[in-house]
């Protein structure tokens, strides 16, 4: 018997296999889950679909979560198929290189709208698509960054968008609460993906969770989706409105140093 068995799983944010959407995917569809996946533009359409083909899932639909019609068109389609959906996953993130990078006070009004709206806004929109659907109760899972809490070098504007993730996370949380709807983020710690290589430094930052985390590791799309699996579950049944950090324990340092740093200091 798996933990997600009869449940339906509507997964936003596959891009490909590095994709920390197809870590949870995957540990979602082990688990017993009916997996139903909306992914952007038709650029990723040829890596998306071997994807679907391999967890033998045939409800793959394109949609950008800037379009309302889009949007609407997604949850109309899993309401008619399956009638409901238990499981709702938002990895979804978007920046202007322009606004990653370079200085800070030069993020463009134009950048800040375009990454606030489909990396933050879009969990409301989809919240209050999925809250009908979500007849007997349901969870809302999305990933977050530590560089909300504190300042990383050139995270910038998506530093905001993840703020706003987190801060939208709560206040979901308290008003779907009364239906069982619980909602809670994933704060993991850095992973090579798509979106990642847009990050400048991120190899560095790799370098400095490897080697500065307490557990000196880095974590895996896996153990998202196992973070994922547990709050999609009953496992996580009491659960709403949590930042849960999945980053080797990156997050409680004061400072971050490294090994030979460390040397030093005897
Ligand atoms: P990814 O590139 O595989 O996924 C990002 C997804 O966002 C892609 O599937 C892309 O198509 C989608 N997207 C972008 N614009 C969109 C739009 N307008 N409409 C619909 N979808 C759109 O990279 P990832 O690292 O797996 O990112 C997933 C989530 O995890 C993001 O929210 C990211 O910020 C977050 N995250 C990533 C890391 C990391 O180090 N990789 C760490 C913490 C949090």
């Amino acid at each position: 018997m798996g933990l997600m068995d009869g449940k339906i799983a509507l997964i936003f944010g596959l891009a490909n296999k590095n994709s920390i959407a197809w870590g949870i995917t995957k540990r979602l569809h082990d688990e017993g889950a009916t997996i139903a996946l909306s992914y952007a533009g038709e650029v990723l359409e040829k890596r998306v679909f071997p994807l679907a083909q391999e967890i033998g899932c045939d409800f793959v639909e394109q949609c950008d979560v800037t379009n309302d019609e889009q949007l609407d068109a997604v949850f109309a389609k899993v309401a008619e198929r399956y009638g409901r959906i238990d499981t709702l996953v938002h990895c979804v993130a978007f920046a202007n290189r322009e606004d990653l990078g370079g200085r800070f006070v030069n993020i463009s009004r134009d950048g800040f709208k375009l990454a606030l709206d489909i990396s933050a806004y879009s969990l409301i929109a989809m919240a209050k698509r999925a809250e009908p659907l979500m007849t007997d109760g349901g969870s809302i899972t999305s990933l977050t960054y530590y560089a909300s809490e504190k300042v990383m070098p050139k995270y910038h504007v998506m530093a905001i968008a993840k703020s706003a993730l987190e801060t939208i996370t709560k206040y979901l949380a308290n008003d779907l609460g009364p239906k069982g709807i619980r909602v809670n983020a994933i704060s993991a710690g850095p992973i090579k993906t798509l979106a990642a290589a847009g990050v400048p430094g991120f190899r560095l930052m790799l370098k400095y969770s490897e080697k500065s985390s307490p557990l000196r590791k880095l974590v895996s799309q896996e153990d998202v989706g196992n973070a994922a699996l547990f709050l999609a579950s009953d496992m996580g049944a009491s659960i709403t409105g949590e930042i849960m950090h999945i980053d080797a324990g990156y997050n409680i340092l004061g400072m971050t140093l490294t090994e030979e740093d460390m040397a030093q200091l005897d």
